[in-house]
């Protein structure tokens, strides 16, 4: 039977770009250019390299985001992926990352999955919590932040390395994996790659097909909001110390009096 291994690739505002709050307090992501997460990149390359290595597996890749996220599936689609879903429904506007996973649960299960890849964080929210909350959403196991990973008979193994120990992990399928960024470099989609990924099938679906409502997701559905925000202060010109002799004390109270040291 195929392997269906399902790849979550997020959609985020370029950080070189000059992003702003809406008046709701949510990022306007409208008014900044956007593209795949960085950091999910390396997810669709291991899912990649797991299908490479299986009889039959299939790669579909997955996004919770606005029309324009359909950039970061076709991204992945000329990676190499199969297929992609998108869920796309204005309701989902504000939706934090618990709001989030509960779309990407049930889009999950309607697809169909045997191993679910994730980055180790997106490039923008930072949370690095979303693989977690979707593994106990889907009542499987979840072994994050590898930074090796394989599948074999019916059980996906890898390895963590931390600054003291490397671990080896592993769950049978089906499960939740995310990967970080020394797990390989991720390829580039190649032209054949590019033309093939015009003819992979999109498919979009929206709260009503995934027996959403309305109030569980969005500002309503969230249990975080931001209730205010404010423009960084531009930077002054700061202290100048000037050694005539004396630099170093100076520089030590100046330190001293800031509280670092
Ligand atoms: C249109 C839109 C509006 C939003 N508005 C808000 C808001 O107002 N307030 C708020 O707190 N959050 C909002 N979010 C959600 C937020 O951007 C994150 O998706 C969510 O909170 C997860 O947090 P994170 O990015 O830090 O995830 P992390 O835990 O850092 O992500 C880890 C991994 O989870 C997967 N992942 C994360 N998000 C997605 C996604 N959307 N689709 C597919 N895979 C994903 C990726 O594989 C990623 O590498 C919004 C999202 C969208 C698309």
């Amino acid at each position: 039977m195929s392997l269906r291994i399902v790849v979550c690739v997020k959609y985020v505002p370029d950080a070189t770009g000059d992003r702003h709050f809406a008046d709701d307090l949510t990022v306007d992501r409208d008014d900044v250019d956007g593209l795949l997460s960085e950091l999910d990149e390396y997810a669709v390359e291991q899912a990649l390299q797991i299908a490479e290595e299986a009889d039959d597996a299939e790669i579909t890749v997955l996004t919770v985001g606005p029309e324009d996220a359909k950039d970061a599936l076709r991204k992945a689609l000329s990676m190499g992926a199969d297929k992609a879903v998108h869920v796309e429904d204005d309701d989902i506007h504000g939706s934090d990352v618990m709001a989030t996973s509960l779309v990407l649960a049930k889009a999950i299960e309607k697809t169909g999955y045997d191993l679910v890849i994730c980055g180790m964080a997106s490039t923008d929210g930072t949370m690095g919590v979303l693989p977690a909350i979707l593994a106990e959403r889907l009542g499987v196991p979840q072994v994050t932040l590898l930074s090796e990973v394989s599948v074999e008979d019916g059980t996906v193994k890898g390895r963590r390395d931390g600054d003291t120990a490397s671990e080896r992990l592993e769950a049978s399928l089906p499960a939740v994996v995310s990967v970080t960024d020394q797990s390989g470099e991720a390829r580039y989609p190649s032209f054949k790659g590019i033309m093939a990924a015009k003819k992979k099938p999109v498919e979009s679906l929206d709260l009503e097909d995934l027996e959403i409502e309305a109030d569980e997701v969005g500002l309503e559905g969230s249990w975080t909001r931001v209730d205010s925000a404010a423009e960084r202060p531009a930077r002054t010109a700061g202290t100048i110390v000037k050694d005539e002799g004396e630099g170093g004390k100076q520089l030590a109270e100046f330190l001293a009096s800031q509280k670092f040291i």
